[in-house]
């Protein structure tokens, strides 16, 4: 039976950040489920496709059904925002001749744009769409650029004047970077807002930042720990 509740966000989870983005979620008071088949996309208002990695969770996706349950649920009108491989999946080509996999966003990614894992990195940058004033931290891991985006595309962040960093369409938002493995609550906000889902009345109104949250949170996900 689908199980059906218009104000959670989902996140699929097959592979890659999933835990983090349901923490960060739960932070800012929005209700969200992990999401292993079709029929728990069923009434969703918004759907998170995590960072990992791009082949690995469009095969998982394809062995469960869920790549044709996706295209559905975005046909009829489903908000989806993909951090990472999450962004690779949505594009619309990428660079590597292979071909795209959902392509719901006009937009062409170089995939592994900067190097091995070895060649993560992290920077601060105020990103004024989505919040004011504040200095947002990113966390990029062996992550692709954006060099391209079509009409209907707006860029919220170019890094350096030669590539995209975070854009979106009416129904897609794309980071290529991992908000939810850093403090800020930012970019979870500006998604429920995209999904118009009203922020809790028990979370405060400026609550940008998970003051709880260290480089080792996700510990606290781990069944070992
Ligand atoms: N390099 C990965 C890929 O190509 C993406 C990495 C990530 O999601 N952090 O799928």
């Amino acid at each position: 039976m689908a199980i059906t509740d218009s104000s959670v966000i989902g996140v699929i989870d097959l592979q890659g950040g999933v835990a983090e983005h349901l923490n960060h979620l739960k932070e800012i008071g929005i209700a969200a489920r992990a999401i292993k088949c079709a029929a728990e996309l069923d009434g969703l208002s918004g759907l998170i496709i995590p960072g990992g990695e791009s082949t690995c969770m469009s095969r998982l996706m394809r062995s469960f059904g869920l790549d044709c349950a996706i295209r559905r649920a975005y046909d009829n009108g489903l908000k989806i925002w993909g951090t990472c491989a999450g962004a690779i999946l949505l594009a619309r080509e990428n660079t590597s001749g292979l071909p795209p996999f959902f392509g719901f966003i006009d937009m062409v990614v170089d995939r592994n744009a900067f190097g091995s894992q070895l060649d993560s990195f992290s920077c601060n940058a105020t990103i004024p769409a989505v919040v004011e004033q504040d200095s947002i931290p990113l966390t990029f891991i062996r992550a692709p650029k954006i060099v391209h985006v079509g009409k209907g595309v707006r860029v919220l962040l170019k890094i350096n004047d030669d590539y995209i960093a975070a854009a979106e369409s009416d129904q897609i938002l794309v980071t290529v970077f991992h908000p939810e493995l850093t403090a800020s609550l930012a970019f979870h906000r500006y998604f429920a807002s995209k999904c118009n889902l009203p922020q809790a009345s028990y979370i405060e109104e400026d609550k940008i930042v998970d003051l709880n949250w260290t480089p080792k949170s996700w510990m606290r996900f781990s069944s070992h720990v």
